[in-house]
């Protein structure tokens, strides 16, 4: 029993898991906002627009279609709404250039200049 508990609490401590957690109440929080934004400021504005998009009173017999239809275009609004975030932040991440490899003195194994003609460690004449 003792060995199980030991084992959990590797699992539960491992950085992954903890990440994790952290990436789920973020998410959450980021979900809240993502809400907000849609029912407060974008159905408002679209409201405006073309009129209240409610669709919930179609039915179609016993099937509550205009339910359904509002949940479509819920979600195809906050698809919308986050496609539009991910591209800002991706273009907000500039591809960082690798590091480049610093020039080394053959003589002296310092860091020289790429273009240095003479090594100003060494004083060696480099090719
Ligand atoms: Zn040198």
């Amino acid at each position: 029993m003792g060995k199980l508990i030991k084992e959990f609490k590797e699992f539960a401590m491992k950085g992954n898991v903890v990440d994790l957690a952290i990436g789920v109440v973020i998410g959450g929080a980021f979900g809240a906002i993502v809400t907000s934004v849609v029912e407060d400021l974008i159905t408002p504005i679209i409201g405006a627009i073309f009129g209240q998009p409610d669709f919930s009173a179609i039915t179609l017999g016993p099937i509550q279609l205009g339910n359904f239809i509002n949940a479509v275009v819920n979600f195809l609004i906050i698809a919308v709404c986050l496609f539009a975030v991910v591209k800002a932040i991706n273009k907000m991440k500039k591809p960082e250039a690798p590091a480049k490899k610093p020039r080394l003195c053959p003589f002296c194994k310092s860091e020289i200049a790429d273009d240095a003609t003479r090594c100003p460690h060494c004083t060696s004449q480099l090719k």
